[in-house]
């Protein structure tokens, strides 16, 4: 399958790499939308929100601690963060392999665009 997100998850393509295990894995933005904005996917490709299975809610909820003790290491966990997920052409998703964006290091606006 041609996808970037399996590609990075592969080490097929480089990526700045913040954290990694054998289940996701998080890298930078290559267009950052504030002073931290990085990505964290399951390493497994699931398309997005909508295709995830009941057998994925370990995952789903280990990318959420791995975020939180991310965001305690760059200690940004105080002044507070933003995950985002994008879901399908209304969402605002362009690749289709499910991430969460989060961003942090500035006051963020809401609602979003
Ligand atoms: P979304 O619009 O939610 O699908 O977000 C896709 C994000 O992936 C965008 O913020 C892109 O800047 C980012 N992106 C796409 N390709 C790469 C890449 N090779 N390395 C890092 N970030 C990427
Ligand atoms: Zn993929």
């Amino acid at each position: 399958m041609d996808c970037v997100f399996c590609k990075i998850a592969k080490g097929e393509i480089p990526s700045e790499i913040i954290y990694e295990d054998d289940k996701v894995i998080a890298f930078k933005d290559q267009d950052p939308q504030a002073p931290i904005h990085f990505l964290v996917i399951p390493k497994k490709h699931i398309d997005s929100n909508d295709t995830l299975t009941d057998e994925d809610s370990f995952l789903i909820s280990h990318i959420f601690t791995v975020i939180r003790d991310i965001c305690r290491k760059l200690k940004v966990n105080q002044d507070g963060y933003r995950i985002v997920n994008n879901v399908g052409e209304d969402g605002g998703q362009t690749v289709k392999h499910m991430h969460f964006h989060v961003l942090a290091k500035r006051s963020l606006n809401w609602p979003p665009g």
